[in-house]
């Protein structure tokens, strides 16, 4: 038998192997992404049965918006399993948060994503490493480290952390100069 037709074998019985997976372990795989990262650590799917699925939510209230948005939920969850649920159950019942779990992970990463432009800010900090020598670049360590350890003074408008240049060029931070500005500029 050549390599060729074993991995061809080999992939057909993966496919099936998806395919025949139990409706609940599909919910349990696309549940983040279905659901995102915020949601998924407040809920956690507990069972599928009769097309129905259960999820077990860390408070009242969060099952109860879940509800409500169950129905745009059960259309996204049923784009990625092969048995369409027919509809979601969010309750406190069954919530049971083990600490040693792992944080959900978001299931693409971000440098896989069609967006991806790459980590700008990091390379130009290696750009500019590059161009300055050592000496400068511990003395803009020391600095950016005495200004973060000082507290800053606060915007008289809405009372945020502002850098002191900001300050003395516009009386207020950054972003309420600029909220300031008169419109028809
Ligand atoms: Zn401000």
């Amino acid at each position: 038998m050549s390599l060729k037709s074993v991995n061809d074998i080999l992939g057909v019985l993966e496919k099936q192997a998806k395919w025949q997976q139990q409706p609940f372990q599909q919910v349990c795989q696309f549940w983040v992404e279905v659901v995102g990262s915020v949601i998924a650590a407040q809920t956690q799917p507990l069972s599928v049965q009769r097309d129905i699925l259960r999820v077990a939510t860390s408070s009242a209230a969060w099952a109860q918006n879940l509800t409500f948005s169950r129905q745009t939920l059960l259309l996204k969850l049923n784009q990625k399993i092969s048995t369409p649920l027919v509809d979601l159950r969010f309750s406190t019942a069954g919530w049971q948060r083990h600490p040693q779990k792992e944080k959900p992970q978001p299931t693409v990463l971000s440098s896989e994503h069609p967006s991806y432009l790459g980590d700008v800010n990091e390379r130009q900090l290696q750009v500019t490493a590059v161009n300055q020598d050592v000496n400068q670049v511990f003395a803009n360590w020391a600095k950016t480290r005495q200004r973060r350890s000082q507290p800053l003074p606060l915007c008289p408008q809405c009372q945020c952390p502002t850098p002191p240049g900001e300050l003395q060029r516009w009386g207020v931070c950054g972003f309420c100069s600029v909220k300031l500005l008169p419109k028809n500029i």
